[in-house]
């Protein structure tokens, strides 16, 4: 078996900030395990692509486990029920995301039994499956990333199938302050992440795996040293990096780990990589293995405005509120709520907004951001200094401003990871990141409604192309007739003129 255990240096990675940490709190005890909430809030859009389709009815008894919205197009994910009970209502609710703040739900009311549906048949060993067979059954479990991207994991995997691979790399590094859900996820399931790992490699048809983990996290790097060790599987390597924000991002980690560097507007997979949080591995072991789709998952509860900053396994769908309460509810410090971490998180006004499967972090914050009034640019440079992917903040802001989409475009607004290490140095506190969000929203909008306006235009070209051919038809249909009776005599004419009237009398009450 392999024990790798190197600690890399940062080569000639670019910029970053040294953040404190701020997980203390959360880490101090085991992941508590909350109890099933009286209402699930399942959004049926909890992953990148088109939403899922709801597949039950208002009134419907549903178990646990049980599919409820399937995936509907070329990039989504289904859906299943979290827990037993009727469904409610199928409804807008709110919700945290990036475009808009509700959205549709299915509104389960548990009824405390838990009652699993129960599979046909046990899962087959994953190995007897071929790798595309496998890469479909990760799609039907609903599983997608983890570590905050949401990609639904079997299209991803099916895309990546189709280059060259040669590294799979499982992130386990969590360097955003408080988010301390992956390290508590590696402590405690390190078999599970590995069993995951192994059945990505077959996924993928790769035999290197690195796990890659914080160098500052001595109990996750035990953990998973040990299951590696009772696994002995000398494909999967353990790698340690220093800890700095944001080394934790998929194009940062590639070239942390393999010294490639992932060409602008690319993949980690044009250098042969392909990188799944541990907790997405996770999730694969527990449908692939157990049979459980992805249903709940472990989230850090944190933060000056908590009571007692913990983690905890919660169900999808249920509601923050819940969450909050069973980690002793507020603290008198209570003034933000952010959904995700500080640097990339999304304040939320409710807590009636429910977790799902992006939901890495409720974080309970005793200030409000942005600290000081917004001033004019000095220029003195300090956002480029620290942007991880080398932009100009300051000339993206610009062009943010003026709602310049060539100029966004050519400085490579699509390749900022919205870390906000601009927006932590930036003496002006400007609003750089959210600025930049905002202008990828708008952007998305607009090549959206470009996608729908030409979706409508091909159906209806294609409809007007169908009614001139099937008129062409009859009218060559016609000229045949009336050749065959000028032939055939009066009567037959007579006779083929009122059959043909009918015929397309009956054809245009069709339409
Ligand atoms: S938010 Fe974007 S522009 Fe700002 S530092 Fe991060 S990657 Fe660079
Ligand atoms: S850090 Fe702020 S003030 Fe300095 S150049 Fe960047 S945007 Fe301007």
């Amino acid at each position: 078996m392999s024990s790798g255990a190197a600690t890399y240096d940062l080569g000639n990675l670019h910029g970053g900030l040294r953040l404190d940490d701020e997980k203390a709190a959360s880490t101090a005890i085991a992941v508590q395990v909350l109890p099933i909430p009286q209402q699930l809030i399942l959004p049926i859009q909890q992953h990148v692509g088109e939403p899922a389709h709801p597949i039950v009815g208002i009134g419907e008894h549903v178990l646990k486990g049980q599919l409820i919205a399937q995936a509907d197009g070329s990039l989504s994910a289904p859906v299943h029920a979290s827990s037993s009970g009727k469904v409610l209502a199928i409804e807008p609710w709110p919700v945290s995301r990036r475009r808009g703040d509700s959205a549709p739900c299915i509104v389960i009311e548990c009824d405390g039994e838990d009652q699993s549906i129960v599979p046909v048949d046990a899962p087959a060993p994953f190995n007897t499956l071929t790798p595309d067979a496998l890469r479909q059954q990760i799609l039907a479990g609903g599983i997608v990333g983890l570590g905050g991207a949401v990609f639904p994991t079997g299209q991803k995997l099916m895309q990546a199938a189709t280059m060259p691979l040669e590294y799979l790399i499982l992130n386990g590094v969590e360097c955003e302050p408080y988010i301390s859900c992956d390290d508590l996820l590696m402590r405690e399931q390190a078999a599970e992440v590995l069993g995951g790992a192994q059945i990505l490699m077959h996924a993928l048809n790769v035999t290197s795996c690195f796990v890659v983990i914080e160098s500052d996290k001595p109990e996750a790097i035990a953990a998973i040293g040990e299951a590696m060790a009772t696994l002995d599987d000398a494909r999967i390597t353990l790698k340690q990096i220093p800890t700095i924000y944001p080394s934790g991002g998929e194009d940062q980690l590639v070239q942390l780990v393999t010294n490639r560097e992932v060409p602008s507007g690319g993949l980690p997979t044009d250098v042969g990589c392909v990188v799944q949080n541990v907790g997405t591995a996770a999730a694969i072991y527990r449908w692939i293995c157990e049979g459980e789709p992805l249903i709940s998952r472990i989230t850090t509860v944190s933060g000056p405005g908590v009571a007692t900053p913990m983690n905890v396994v919660a169900r999808i769908g249920t509601t923050v509120g819940d969450i909050i309460a069973s980690a002793g509810g507020y603290t008198d410090q209570a003034e933000q709520l952010i959904i995700g971490g500080p640097m990339c998180g999304k304040s939320v006004t409710t807590d009636d907004v429910p977790l799902v499967k992006a939901t890495n972090c409720i974080l309970v914050l005793n200030q409000t951001r942005p600290i000081g009034a917004e001033q004019p640019c000095i220029r003195c440079g300090e956002c480029a200094t620290v942007c991880p992917i080398q932009l100009l903040p300051q000339q993206l802001f610009w062009h943010a401003s003026a709602d310049n989409e060539n100029k966004l475009r050519a400085h490579g607004l699509t390749d900022c990871i919205e870390c906000g290490c601009c927006d932590l140095v930036c003496p002006s506190h400007i609003p750089l990141t959210a600025s930049f969000r905002n202008a990828k929203a708008r952007i998305q909008e607009l090549a959206d409604e470009k996608a729908r306006a030409e979706r409508a235009r091909i159906r209806f070209e294609s409809r007007n192309e169908r009614i001139e051919n099937e008129k062409r038809q009859r009218e060559a249909e016609l000229a045949e007739q009336k050749q065959s009776a000028l032939s055939a005599g009066p009567a037959a004419i007579t006779d083929i003129l009122e059959r043909q009237k009918r015929k397309h009398d009956d054809q245009d009450g069709d339409e």
